[in-house]
């Protein structure tokens, strides 16, 4: 067998799980088909079933030590995803109170049958090869999550993770304020994947806490370069993405506030962006969070405004300083009056609490100006500027041209 990025590559014949032998993985087939075996007590084997691509082999192993109680040989070269113990239990441990509650029950009391049904040496009936086949559905999604997640965690390591920053402008006139940091994964022979397509998988799979470590010392490390590079030290912010996971994690939040310190950038100068989804899922967390970083002087925006829940309230409640208009509403205003009249509302909300405003997603000159003359500071889009590599923003702060709109 060979392994990579946890992809085991095994060739017809090769035995995946040994029976009696302890594992430490459980595999997802992605490619190929293996066959179940199980040996009894009087040396008999019998033949359980085929497994084909979607289907998971050797569950148990992920949950413990014991002895596997059947063999998994390859009856074709097959790919593998492998899901080790210790990956599973972080999931375990990153998930919900409720699902980790019940999966510990299921869990517990399978083991349990398990157990016994070895002790009378009578195991239930096996359903038949043509019933296990049928019953190993395909899941494409949850697949391609795993394969994803798997390979993520190798490409961070890998360097293949970057950051491209976006400008964020001045609506009087077009000129950069600040960036917004964006992860960029550029698969060496896949070709990139959006984040709006990893981030999920990481956020669920816990991963997204180690990316943010790096994203925020990555960032802060830009932005000094820039800094140096535009001849403009101390002008612009960088705006950094946190998701729920991260940013109701105590340890996560020590980390932030060491490497803001250790960056030596003004704190003010650093924003970080969390969604109104997450203050209102998890507020007291939430709220603790938030003192912590604005005490250290962080500057805090809720990104996608608007989408999330309507309840107000919590403006009130927490200590945001930016409101970043959510580009549903910025991509339709133009044709849609309503769209219109709610980034009025929310300009005007905005003002009402001293906040900064933010549209994001302008893509023409008629909505940066529609924007500007409804009173919004800053703008963000395709029209001024697309996501970039560093040395891209380095040159566009330096030049801090003006924008006719
Ligand atoms: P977001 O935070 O709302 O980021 C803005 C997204 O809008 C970016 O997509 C950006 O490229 C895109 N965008 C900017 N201007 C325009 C425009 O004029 N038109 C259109 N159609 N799109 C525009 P991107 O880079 O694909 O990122 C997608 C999402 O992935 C982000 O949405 C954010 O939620 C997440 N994300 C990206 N990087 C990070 C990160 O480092 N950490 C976390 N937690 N999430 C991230
Ligand atoms: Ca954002
Ligand atoms: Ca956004």
């Amino acid at each position: 067998m060979t392994a990579r990025e946890n992809k085991v590559h095994v060739k017809a014949g090769d035995i995946v799980i040994a029976q009696d032998e302890a594992g430490h993985a459980a595999y997802v087939i992605e490619s190929g088909r293996v066959e179940i075996m199980q040996t009894s007590a009087n040396g008999e084997t019998q033949h359980l079933g085929m497994r084909g691509p979607g289907a998971m082999v050797g569950e148990m192993a992920i949950i413990d030590h014991g002895p596997r109680s059947a063999t998994v040989r390859a009856v074709e070269d097959s790919v593998l995803l492998e899901i080790t113990r210790e990956d599973f239990t972080r999931r375990l441990g990153d998930a919900d109170p409720i699902l980790q509650m019940a999966m510990h029950t299921v869990l517990t009391r399978f083991r349990d049958l398990m157990r016994r049904s070895r002790i009378l040496h009578d195991l239930p009936p096996f359903p038949t090869a043509e019933e296990l086949e049928r019953d190993a559905i395909r899941q494409p999604d949850a697949i391609e999550a795993i394969r994803i997640a798997n390979e993520f965690g190798a490409a961070l390591h890998a360097g293949e993770i970057a950051l491209h920053y976006q400008p964020i402008v001045n609506l009087a006139d077009g000129r950069p304020v600040g960036f917004e940091s964006l992860m960029r994964w550029d698969r060496p022979s896949k070709g990139p994947l959006s984040p709006s397509v990893f981030i999920p998988v990481i956020e669920d799979s816990g991963q997204i806490i180690e990316a943010s470590d790096w994203v925020l010392s990555e960032a802060l490390a830009a932005l000094r370069r820039i800094d140096t590079g535009s001849g403009r030290p101390g002008d612009l912010f960088m705006s950094v993405n946190l998701s729920a996971r991260e940013f109701t994690d105590d340890h996560f939040i020590d980390r932030l506030l060491r490497t803001v310190q250790a960056s030596g950038v003004v704190p003010t100068r650093i924003h970080l962006e969390i969604t109104e989804r997450l203050l209102m899922v998890s507020p007291e967390a939430a709220s603790a969070a938030l003192a912590r970083c604005r005490q250290a002087g962080l500057h805090i925006a809720i990104d996608d405004f608007g989408t999330g829940y309507s309840s107000l309230s919590y403006l009130h409640a927490f200590p945001i300083d930016t409101l970043k208009v959510d580009r549903v509403f910025v991509k339709d205003m133009l044709r849609n009056r309503n769209s219109m009249e709610l980034i009025r509302s929310i300009v005007a909300l905005g003002k009402n609490l001293d906040m900064d405003l933010i549209a994001e997603g302008i893509e023409s000159a008629e909505e940066a100006a529609a924007l500007r003359d409804m009173g919004c500071d800053m703008g963000q889009g395709y029209f001024f500027a697309r996501p970039m590599p560093e040395d891209q923003a380095t040159t566009f702060a330096r030049e801090n041209r003006t924008v006719n709109f």
